[in-house]
């Protein structure tokens, strides 16, 4: 990762060149008045004026196939979705401190999706404050204050989200309280795996103890999505557990990304690795793009949290977002969209093997229903090549198909669309990206 705030697939200020004149002014009124740190995607931006389904439009109408976006998770607008927000908002539209009945309506029904022990929900607005939230409850709970996580991992923006995210960069310094572990490479069975990942975890409690930490928690993406997605071998989170709980510290699933039935095989990734975590940190595709964002907790994790501090959290859990939530789930299970994420995401990854083979850069193709990574390497030396996978990427949204990258080395295409995604976008995906790679080659 190169020694800067880089942000893999971001548009470069500095090289606006060849906008369309309605994108180049957008570009620049973003420039005077949004803060710098923010970041556009791709070499020449998108401008979208309204989306349906899995496209979005541009103001001329364009349609862009959308294989990137996991928080308009149940299709863009969804029409049972929008109705659901603009019956509550012309309704009630209030907060925890009042006893109404529609957040115990959604909470009972979101808890029947999670395993029994799993009994307590708190709301947030954002997957970051869940994840900030988990930790404060993992401190109290504990007594320590270590954390560890993945080696590129990404856990949010507040500033404890932000030390725990090795993915933001060498800038962005970790906590003093961290310590990143590597995911083991290669093919490994799954004891195997679990195995060397364990001793990286036991090696890292023993530091966090011996600096006087100790350990408050473990943290992972149960996709680990920015370490480049390492969905298999299933089952070999267990032996983590063990250890964590050894220590004294609590597991922390981070299901921002492959919750709410993203991996097609369950509603939550952690299932895949049969853990029961202590807290599940959730949220982007909770709301279909509403802020709704929560931790579920064993009840007893709770227990010196909610003794030393009450937790009012303005917006979060109000009626509105509750009745977005609401429609979430019902279209999930009205349309099959978890057997839908499984069935399509299976058949794009048979054609992107079938791409693979044919190819000399397009090689591991990694992913479980529709979260799916695709490693570019070189096809002189095999290294990773994020310059290529770059091209790739900004080949793609020419032809109006979106995509990103992800990954260590910033090589792996990121391929994540909503979960509505039928098998005829998957072929007119497979048959853009062959277009491509062929093109370019
Ligand atoms: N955890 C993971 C794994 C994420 O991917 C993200 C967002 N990309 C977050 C936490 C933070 O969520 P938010 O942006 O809603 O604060």
């Amino acid at each position: 990762m190169p020694d800067d705030a880089y942000m893999i697939n971001a548009f470069d200020m500095s090289k606006v060149t060849g906008e369309e004149p309605s994108v180049q002014a957008t570009i620049e009124r973003r420039a005077r008045v949004l803060s710098p740190a923010y970041r556009l995607f791709y070499d020449h931006p998108v401008s979208f004026v309204r989306a349906e389904g899995v496209y979005l439009y541009d103001a001329s109408g364009r349609a862009y196939l959308d294989a990137y976006n996991n928080v308009s998770s149940v299709g863009h607008c969804h029409p049972r979705v929008v109705e659901a927000i603009c019956r509550q908002a012309a309704t009630l539209n209030t907060h925890t401190r009042y006893a109404t009945q529609d957040i115990l309506d959604y909470t009972e029904r979101l808890l029947n999706t999670l395993p029994p022990t799993l009994s307590k929900m708190t709301y947030t607005c954002s997957g970051s404050e869940a994840v900030d939230l988990a930790l404060r409850i993992s401190r109290r709970r504990t007594g320590s204050m270590g954390v560890i996580v993945t080696s590129n991992a990404y856990h949010g923006t507040t500033i404890v989200a932000a030390e725990i995210s090795p993915n933001l960069g060498p800038l962005v310094p970790l906590g003093d309280y961290v310590r990143a572990v590597e995911l083991p490479t290669g093919d490994h069975s799954r004891e195997e795996f679990g195995r060397a990942f364990a001793l990286g975890v036991r090696d890292a409690i023993a530091d966090l103890e011996r600096h006087g930490y100790g350990l408050a928690a473990f943290i992972a993406d149960s996709l680990f999505s920015t370490d480049g997605i390492i969905p298999e071998p299933a089952g070999f989170l267990a032996p983590i557990v063990d250890v964590v709980h050894e220590a004294g510290g609590l597991y922390i699933a981070d299901e921002v990304q492959p919750g709410f039935a993203r991996t097609g095989a369950a509603m939550w990734g952690f299932e895949r690795h049969a853990i029961v975590p202590d807290l599940v940190v959730m949220g982007k595709p909770m709301g279909n793009g509403m802020p709704i964002a929560g931790v579920a907790a064993r009840p007893e994790t709770l227990v010196e949290f909610a003794a030393t501090a009450r937790y009012f959290n303005t917006f979060a859990g109000n009626s509105v977002c509750i009745a977005a939530a609401n429609a979430v789930l019902d279209v999930i299970e009205a349309e099959g969209l978890m057997e839908n994420s499984r069935i399509v995401g299976d058949y794009l990854q048979r054609g992107l093997r079938t791409l693979a083979d044919a190819s000399d850069e397009i090689d591991g193709v990694r992913g479980i229903g529709l979260y799916i990574g695709v490693d570019i390497v070189s096809t002189t030396t095999g290294a990773p090549d994020p310059g290529r996978a770059a091209e790739m990427v900004n080949a793609m949204r020419e032809r109006r198909v979106l995509i990103s990258a992800m990954g260590p080395h910033g090589n792996v295409l990121k391929i994540r669309p909503p979960l509505t995604f039928s098998k005829a976008n998957a072929d007119h995906f497979l048959e853009t990206l062959s277009q491509v790679s062929a093109i370019l080659r």
